[in-house]
């Protein structure tokens, strides 16, 4: 990242700590955040049993359910879909899993054009160079209003002013011109009910209202998102958006539970009324089932990286893929393997450790970081003293 850009981001994160500092320190999201880490824990340790209660869910609410071994198989079942419907063009949300899987490039090959409906992520995508997020859930922070402009105008052909409101309305029209015909949407689910087959997603913009619209809804998520209920969901999602954007509530909160249907016509079942007429779920494993219980804890809500004295002054160099900081680095070894671990940033960490104290299910990020060193050195990836390289060397030169 660029130093004017790595700027830009830390002011943003700035702001985003003196938000929501009153709220993050009040009794009752302390009782929240209690609750969330008990919810978690018991959700990843009794994973199967609550995989195979969503799945007959899922089946009870006609959702049509597949689980996805690699992120090769979620692809497959997504162009496997796709054939049914004939689209040009997808309208996406906002979805870490969505870029662990690679959808995007994947579907570019096929000419199809994924449409980012979050105005940060479209942002993004305009940019075409450089464009992996900042944060989870405020992607562009690192870009000013300026650079923006330029993006904008550049990549739509358009003359805007460096005015906010102007660029958002510019963009939201492009986004819906290019998505009028449109048939499919795709999104991820930031936390999945078992007993209930509900999939729980937020955000301020109303774009998921756009994706779940459309005739085929895709949902790609992480077989971590699963916890026992409704109330267990819309408790993770709550600590996610008081520790993501320092506010109780996001503007919308949709509740997706199958597909859009009617019988108000003497009571004959039709669907796709004014939603989807299908709903499709990818439960999406590739390395979750081995990975350290804790790192999938994970709630999504980004406070580690704006904490983080590497991420603060690297940026996103630090974290894989779409998964940003320490915790990103640590996944990766699961999504990827070693090697991505070590080239996302393994011997980046400081071991500070503030990652843990301002996450709200209290990873410990340092400690599983500090072990996969350990570990890394058996399979030859260890720091030399200038810089970070990998090199093939006995155990003998090995520092530890
Ligand atoms: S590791 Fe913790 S602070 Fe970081 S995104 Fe996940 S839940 Fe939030």
């Amino acid at each position: 990242m660029k130093d004017s850009e790595l700027e830009t981001m830390r002011k943003s994160f700035n702001t985003v700590k003196k938000r929501s500092n009153d709220i993050k320190d009040s009794q009752s999201t302390k009782r929240l955040e209690s609750r969330v880490r008990e919810i978690k824990r018991y959700s990843i340790e009794n994973n199967s049993e609550l995989l195979n209660q969503a799945l007959e869910s899922f089946k009870r609410n006609d959702i049509e359910v597949s689980i996805a071994k690699t992120a090769q198989d979620a692809l497959n079942i997504i162009d496997e879909l796709l054939k049914h419907y004939k689209t040009k063009s997808i309208a996406k949300a906002k979805s870490n899993t969505l870029g662990e899987i690679n959808l995007k490039g994947h579907l570019a090959d096929s000419g199809i054009d994924v449409v980012e409906t979050d105005l940060g992520d479209r942002i993004l995508q305009l940019k075409k160079t450089d464009n992996k997020p900042v944060h989870p859930t405020g992607p562009a922070s690192h870009l000013n209003i300026s650079k923006i402009t330029d993006i904008v105008n550049e990549s739509l052909d358009v003359n805007v002013n460096p005015e906010a409101r102007e660029i958002m309305q510019t963009v939201r029209q492009d986004v819906l011109n290019r998505l009028k015909d449109a048939n499919v949407g795709i999104s991820g689910a930031n936390a999945i009910a078992a007993e209930e087959g509900s999939l729980v997603m937020v955000h301020n913009e109303g774009n998921i209202s756009i994706v779940s619209l459309k005739d085929l809804h895709i949902i790609v998520a992480g077989i971590d998102k699963i916890v026992p209920c409704l109330e267990d969901a819309i408790s993770l999602v709550k600590l996610e958006t008081i520790f993501a954007t320092g506010n109780y509530v996001t503007s919308y909160m949709n509740v997706i539970s199958g597909p859009s249907k009617t019988a108000d016509i003497e009571k004959k079942l039709l669907k796709n009324m004014y939603g989807a007429e299908r709903v499709v779920v990818i439960l999406l494993d590739n390395g979750r089932s081995e990975a350290t219980p804790e790192c999938l804890y994970c709630i999504g809500c980004g406070n580690c990286v704006v904490h983080c004295p590497v991420y603060n002054a690297v940026g996103n160099e630090f974290g894989f893929n779409n998964y940003l900081g320490g915790r990103g680095v640590a996944m990766s070894k699961f999504l990827e393997d070693d090697e991505t671990c070590y080239n996302s940033g393994l011997y980046m960490c400081t071991l500070c450790g503030l990652c843990t104290l301002n996450c709200p299910v209290a990873i410990p990020t340092n400690e599983i970081i500090e072990n996969m060193r350990k570990l890394s050195t058996d399979v030859g990836f260890y720091p030399k003293a200038h810089g970070i390289i990998k090199d093939n060397v006995s155990q003998n030169d090995s520092p530890y």
